[in-house]
């Protein structure tokens, strides 16, 4: 099979997920112009072309930098009904590109500035996500039982770092704590938020599904946040953490021994031997065997990766192309990684622009496309019982063949 049958068309046709999705960086430009309009929220320009040359680039100098549009974006999203609004055109958004299902990611403790809970946060982004996977899953071809239906889970981000500013509540949060070094306190909110999340899904149901920590990795380690994990962990909660992002092997690695991860967050530094600092590893025959070690304990327990190309390339100016980036590496040593998305709108993507993005920089086959795809379903923290789960991915499988059968036998032009 060769790559040249895998073109645009197909991967749009193709059932995906996105199990790497923050809300809060995937909204529609034009709603959060329009928000930002009606509820009196100051953005650097009012048209989508200001907004894109100054805020939301193509290109960015790093991290921080691409971070600076979530300001804007959490500032238009402390309302009930604009959160859910948000929610829903996320969902109508993948569902136009294929996408079966996704796993939208946030912290819901960024959308209480204006006095909501974040059980009434929660609520919101499921009523979005629910309206918009009720009128999809009403086509005739998914009640025939041809397709597969279109499902959500929702999961919930801790955070490694946070200011006073970022919400009322964290920084009441942080004057109730200012003796504490700072860790620490990160920390403790973490944990609390585990703590409400747990109750939240107990009494209502929702498919709360998984629990993530975010945010700037060096100096803010992962081991501050181990009793949040163990909480999810007790709660059957997915555990995924961005982890070697804009930090080395060892945040994967703290992130896997310190807090149980099922899947990583980008995952990009796993093979970078020269960024680790651990004074234990005196050479670098250590230091290689401990990247080894580390990518044999992946590999082995099916450690998914959630792999996200364009944000990665945007973060990480030392990547020059994409053939560059480890994604290479991770399909050479057989790992378990899928690709996401990360944030549709900062990064201005698509999952089938991200898709595409990979078939053409590691000129994958159908059968590398197809278990890229099938190990996002698999490795979802899919909210309905394991049968259901196994079910559906059967379901999906047989339609993703379906799917590369009718293109194969399409007339081209
Ligand atoms: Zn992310």
């Amino acid at each position: 099979m060769t790559a040249a049958v895998i073109d645009r068309a197909l991967v749009e046709a193709l059932p995906k997920t996105d199990v790497h999705l923050h809300l809060d960086g995937s909204l529609r430009l034009p709603t959060l112009i329009e928000l930002a309009r009606q509820r009196g929220v100051d953005l650097p320009s009012t048209s989508e072309s200001g907004l894109l040359r100054t805020v939301f680039k193509r290109n960015y100098r790093n991290l921080p930098d691409y971070l600076r549009g979530f300001a804007y974006t959490v500032a238009v999203m402390q309302d009930k009904e604009d959160i859910e609004r948000i929610a829903c055109e996320l969902a109508e958004d993948n569902q136009a590109e294929g996408v079966r299902y996704i796993e939208v990611r946030f912290a819901p403790q960024l959308h209480t500035t204006k006095g909501l809970g974040l059980r009434e946060v929660l609520v919101a982004v499921d009523r979005g996500l629910a309206r918009a996977a009720r009128r999809f899953n009403k086509r005739a071809a998914i009640v025939r039982g041809d397709e597969p239906p279109f499902h959500y889970g929702i999961i919930v981000c801790a955070m490694r770092f946070f200011e006073e500013v970022y919400s009322r509540d964290l920084g009441r949060f942080l004057r109730a704590h200012k003796h504490a070094p700072r860790n620490e306190v990160f920390g403790m909110a973490s944990l609390e938020l585990a703590r409400a999340v747990t109750e939240i899904k107990r009494e209502t149901g929702l498919p709360i599904v998984g629990f993530d920590l975010a945010g700037a990795e060096k100096g803010n380690p992962a081991s501050a946040h181990r009793a949040a994990y163990q909480v999810a962990h007790q709660a059957f909660l997915g555990k995924t953490v961005h982890a070697g992002e804009d930090y080395g092997a060892e945040s994967i690695f703290q992130a896997i021994t310190d807090l149980h991860a099922d899947r990583i967050g980008h995952g990009t530094h796993l093979f970078d031997t020269r960024s680790i600092r651990d004074p234990r590893l005196r050479n670098a025959t250590d230091r290689r065997r401990y990247v080894d070690q580390l990518v044999q304990f992946v590999g082995d327990r099916r450690v998914t990766l959630e792999v996200c190309l364009t944000s990665n390339m945007q973060t990480m100016p030392k990547l020059e192309s994409m053939r560059q980036h480890p994604f290479g590496k991770m399909l050479k040593h057989r790992l378990s990684a899928t690709i996401c998305t990360d944030n549709r709108l900062v990064s201005r993507t698509t999952m089938t622009d991200e898709l595409m993005l990979a078939v053409d920089a590691f000129n994958l086959n159908l059968k590398q496309l197809r278990d890229i795809i099938i190990y996002g379903f698999k490795r979802s923290f899919f909210p309905l019982p394991y049968l259901e789960k196994r079910h559906y991915v059967h379901e999906v499988i047989d339609y993703f063949e379906r799917v590369v059968d009718d293109h194969r036998a399409r007339p081209r032009d």
